[in-house]
């Protein structure tokens, strides 16, 4: 099957559905069993899809696990009621204390924020490491390195991993390190994680999945390999999610297709307007030649989406905020993957940063490119831009 028909298929088996088209909310804590016998069934495939007790999941989150499945190519879902929960029950399932792990200098800030603390209090050992590294994170590599955790593209600088080379070298490795990936930009269409060497891949459903900016959800999905160990850890660490939410995830994935070419076609429209303007010192669009890590998205993956960055020649702080503060499209919001458009001002990326030196003295601007027309968000950031040079 084919990209759009699996998106339109996935996760609609009749036991999920009895036929209705999109599986419907099953909300529940309890499940009661008639007999010993069935309840004794339910008990011992406590790992498999059978309703048990609420925590479980219900036949919402066992269709919306099955579809993130198809959708991924994993053998295994679990859902969390974020993906920050997803990122970090994906890590603490597969480290501990005494154990090393490489984490991405350019992930999302929570996930390194979860590294420097919770991390370091249950005596996980942390190195931080170049995006761009490719194969050479073998070097970094410890004896008791367990998980190389990677985000590509990094969430606000965008560069691309070289990720068929880092799980490479990972699996090469005596302990065969565990690799994450944050494969949120992606979605779950447009890179394939298992194919690509990659064990466990998170996604922050938050954002193209529900598409909608209403509903936080996350899920973490695994290859045979991880599948068991983290399965069983995302449950003692008590996650569920709830089932309406579930339910508006499984709603959005159905548009995921078109939303995306959509949103990649004004994104791409606009990214190389911005690349020809005055006030733009380069512009960090994967499917740009100027964005680091380019030909991996070349390569390895099948599509683009929205959300994008660009560094300004010249600002100032008075300069940014009047270009920022008089969007008409452009609001100023956390998150992205909605079908509106979202603009962030962000300074001191020289702090946010360990292992790498961020090369950019101008502010970074990032954009997530939502669904209205591209001559009305042009217009938009064209007054920005007016608003930005006269205090410059
Ligand atoms: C938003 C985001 C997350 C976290 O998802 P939440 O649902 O907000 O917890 C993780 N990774 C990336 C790349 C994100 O953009």
């Amino acid at each position: 099957m084919k990209k759009n028909s699996k998106i339109v298929n996935a996760g609609r088996q009749s036991k999920w559905t009895q036929g209705i088209v999109n599986p419907p909310v099953y909300r529940a804590s309890t499940v009661v069993f008639d007999t010993v016998a069935e309840m004794k069934h339910a008990s011992a495939n406590k790992a498999k899809q059978v309703p048990f007790y609420g925590r479980r999941g219900t036949p919402t989150t066992f269709a919306f696990a099955d579809a993130m499945n198809e959708l991924e190519g994993g053998v295994g879902c679990y859902v969390y009621p974020c993906g920050t929960a997803a990122i970090t029950s994906a890590i603490l399932a597969f480290v501990k204390s005494g154990d090393h792990l490489l984490m991405v200098d350019t992930a999302y800030e929570p996930t390194r924020d979860f590294c420097q603390k919770t991390l370091a209090k249950f005596g996980v050992e942390v190195t931080f490491y170049d995006p761009m590294i490719g194969k050479a994170i073998g070097k970094l590599i410890q004896t008791n390195t367990k998980v190389i955790f990677l985000e590509s593209p990094g969430s606000l600088t965008m560069e691309v991993q070289d990720v068929p080379g880092i799980c490479a070298v990972a699996h090469a490795q005596p302990q065969d390190i565990t690799v994450i990936l944050d494969n949120t930009w992606a979605s779950p269409i447009n890179f394939q994680p298992f194919a690509h060497g990659v064990d466990v891949s998170v996604q922050a459903a938050t954002k193209y999945i529900v598409g909608h900016s209403d509903v936080m959800l996350g899920t973490a999905t695994a290859n045979k390999k991880a599948w068991p160990i983290l399965r069983e850890n995302s449950y003692l660490l008590g996650q569920c999610a709830s089932p309406d939410d579930i339910y508006l995830a499984m709603r959005g994935i159905r548009t995921l297709g078109v939303r995306l070419k959509q949103h990649q076609q004004s994104s791409l429209q606009i990214a190389k307007w911005l690349a020809e303007r005055p006030e733009v010192k380069t512009v960090l669009h994967p499917a740009l030649s100027s964005c680091p890590g380019h030909e991996f998205f070349e390569r390895d993956f099948e599509g683009g989406n929205g959300l994008f960055s660009f560094v300004l020649n010249k600002s100032n702080d008075k300069a940014l905020t009047a270009l920022l503060d008089g969007m008409h499209h452009f609001k100023m919001g956390f998150s992205w993957g909605g079908f509106e458009s979202l603009i962030l001002g962000i300074t001191g990326l020289k702090n946010m940063r360990s292992a790498t030196e961020w090369p950019h003295q101008g502010a970074l601007i990032r954009l997530h490119i939502g669904l209205e027309d591209v001559e009305d968000l042009i217009a938009d950031l064209e007054q920005g831009f007016k608003r930005l040079n006269a205090h410059l």
